[in-house]
């Protein structure tokens, strides 16, 4: 298991930035609840891929049993079977691996429990807790009301234990039609919290379940399948975002029940991570992927643990930022910049520099020898000379970025334009001359001198140049295809709370722009996967199918230093976005952040 690297100690003594929930691990610990035991779990539901809202989940819940010396389950809760798939399971146990967590023994699953959770209904029903409810889900919600409104029990509440029992048995044997009969718990119809309106327990499905097949037609819901299964793998802190706060005292209710030993599992909720320009939900992730908007769910452009390995985001990088936005106790939106920018400072310090051109324009060396090619020596990482050098062949014809010529150059443009001079990485000091165009007059080729003298990059009479750019020498490029990215969304897809924005409606189409690319020779030699940076463009992730083609990780900007500043200059009248509590410790990454680029 990773290390979290968190600065509290496990021994009582809460250290500085210990969130409210480790906080409360200290309290239990030292209260000597759980015989000092700390066992959490994660608990997906198979009906989809991981995204970076689960990463949060799992940093913090393999997090805690991390630093507690505890441990944390990998649950499937798999009561849905309409929805459920092998596939999503594999994946799932996949993408935990590859963030860097490792559960305690086997996966376990919800499905596991179906016959201990049966069992139990049944005691439930024994004691008059439970009845079958023959009414549609349509009436039983409206029966539910609303706050301020009562409930209104259904006509089946008064209905005998003997007889409950035989109906349900009968629900079990397939007696009855998908949705004729439910068994709900008997709590009260006038609670005020509407999860204690009488809840559904089990439902009829005749859907062949993942890992079930047809042993079962009557399922559990969440709420009768969670704590339960909580409790059934010793859980001590099941951790869960905001939205099943009000799912508790059913949750604790329904413990309460059974005949378990009194350290009964606890509920604690946070505030899930939201993220700016991205959706953090799986139903509308998948859509994404239905309607064929994203290649799939591990396109790079989608939030998915799939997509961001497939882009080149470090596990290492997601995990430190998880770290570092921390836990809240009330919802609030994270900068995605803010994300990118710790997987820009990780790869900073990883990513070999190389030279790639993704928009090339050609280069004609005129006073380059005929059929010259020297070799020039390049530094792996300017500021890691331990990485070595590299050699890399340089010729007559080049290819470089088409954005570094102009042909008429806007004042303060210090690339190449016809009579100026620039220096090219780690080789020679060129001037243009002229240019070839095609018949529509668009520049094609661009006519050089070169100066000898200049050869690894200075020349000789200490004259300056302002601008020094990437090059590839075109009879060796290496040719791939790239990928460059926007946002997927142009503004936040999820809406503010209460009011959802529909996905679609800020879809941004043009989020990926593919470019044939020229790479020098040595970006031939990448494994899939390998993570690189292309001088002055970004960092680029060799695909994990085909290493020619590759995929732009993060530009070299720091986006989410530019947004402070942004925010600075307008305070008070800009938008506020993430958790007041964590700004300073934002800030301080900000800054270091800046130093490393
Ligand atoms: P989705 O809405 O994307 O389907 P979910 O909560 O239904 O999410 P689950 O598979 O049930 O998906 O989630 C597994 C765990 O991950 C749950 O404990 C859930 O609370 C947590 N989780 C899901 N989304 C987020 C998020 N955005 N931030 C933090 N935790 C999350
Ligand atoms: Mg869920």
């Amino acid at each position: 298991m990773v290390d979290q690297g968190h600065d509290q100690t496990t021994d009582g003594s809460p250290g500085e930035s210990i969130d409210f929930i480790r906080e409360k691990v200290v309290a239990d610990n030292a209260a000597g609840r759980f015989g000092g035991r700390v066992v959490t779990r994660f608990p997906p539901e198979p009906n989809g891929y991981l995204h970076i809202g689960h990463a949060k989940s799992i940093c913090l819940n393999f997090g805690i049993a991390n630093d507690f010396d505890g441990s944390c389950n990998l649950r499937f809760d798999d009561t849905n079977p309409e929805t459920e798939d092998h596939e999503y399971i594999e994946a799932i146990i996949d993408d935990l691996a590859w963030l860097g967590f490792t559960p305690a023994g086997e996966p376990k699953y919800a499905s596991d429990y179906f016959e201990q959770l049966y069992t139990w209904a049944e005691s439930l029903i024994e004691r008059g807790l439970a009845y079958v409810d023959d009414q549609d889900a349509e009436t039983i919600s409206a029966q539910r009301g609303g706050f301020g409104q009562p409930g209104v029990e259904s006509p089946h509440r008064d209905r005998q234990p003997e007889e409950n029992l035989g109906l349900f048995r009968q629900m079990r044997d397939g007696a009855f039609a998908d949705g004729e009969k439910v068994l709900r718990a008997k709590i009260d119809m006038q609670a005020e919290n509407m999860q204690l309106r009488d809840p559904v327990l089990y439902r009829i499905r005749r859907v062949p379940h993942v890992r079930t097949g047809d042993d079962w037609i009557i399922y559990p819901t969440y709420d009768w399948a969670h704590g339960q299964s909580d409790a059934i793998e010793g859980i001590t802190h099941s951790i869960c975002t905001l939205e099943f706060a009000d799912h508790r005292p059913l949750y604790d209710w329904c413990l309460a029940q059974l005949d378990l030993p009194s350290d009964k599992p606890e509920q604690t909720e946070f505030a899930r991570l939201n993220l700016t320009h991205t959706v953090t939900s799986k139903r509308k992730l998948k859509e994404l992927v239905d309607t064929g908007s994203v290649d799939g769910w591990d396109d790079p452009r989608m939030p998915t643990i799939r997509g961001m390995r497939r882009r080149g985001y470090p596990p290492a990088a997601i995990r430190a930022f998880m770290d570092q936005i921390g836990v809240a106790k009330t919802n609030s939106t994270v900068d995605v910049e803010l994300l990118e920018s710790f997987i820009r400072t990780e790869l900073n310090d990883t990513a070999p520099r190389r030279m790639g051109v993704v928009k090339p324009l050609k280069v004609i060396i005129d006073n380059w020898p005929e059929g010259q090619v020297v070799m020039v020596e390049a530094p792996n990482h300017q500021a890691n000379p331990e990485a070595g050098t590299r050699q890399v062949p340089f010729s007559g014809e080049l290819w470089i970025e088409e954005d570094d010529f102009k042909l008429e150059p806007p004042p303060k443009y210090y690339r190449l334009s016809p009579g100026q001079e620039v220096r090219l990485r780690a080789a020679f000091f060129i001037t243009a001359t002229h240019v070839d165009t095609d018949a529509d007059g668009n520049v094609v080729a661009v006519h050089c001198n070169y100066d000898p003298e200049s050869e690894g990059g200075q020349a000789p009479d200490g004259r300056k140049v302002k601008a020094t750019m990437h090059w590839v020498s075109a009879p060796h490029a290496v040719d791939a295809t790239v990928h460059l990215y926007d946002r997927l969304f142009i503004d936040d897809p999820e809406g503010t709370e209460g009011s959802e924005t529909d996905p679609a409606q800020v879809l941004n189409t043009g989020a990926r722009e593919t470019t044939a690319a020229k790479l020098e020779p040595a970006l031939a030699d990448c494994q899939p996967g390998d993570v690189v940076q292309f001088e002055r463009l970004g960092y680029f992730a060799a695909d994990l199918d085909d290493s020619t083609v590759f995929h732009r990780t993060v530009g070299l900007r720091d986006e989410w230093a530019n947004l402070q500043k942004r925010r600075d200059n307008t305070q008070g009248s800009g938008k506020q976005k993430g958790s007041g509590q964590n700004k300073n410790k934002k800030n301080q990454q900000k800054q270091k952040n800046a130093k490393s680029q």
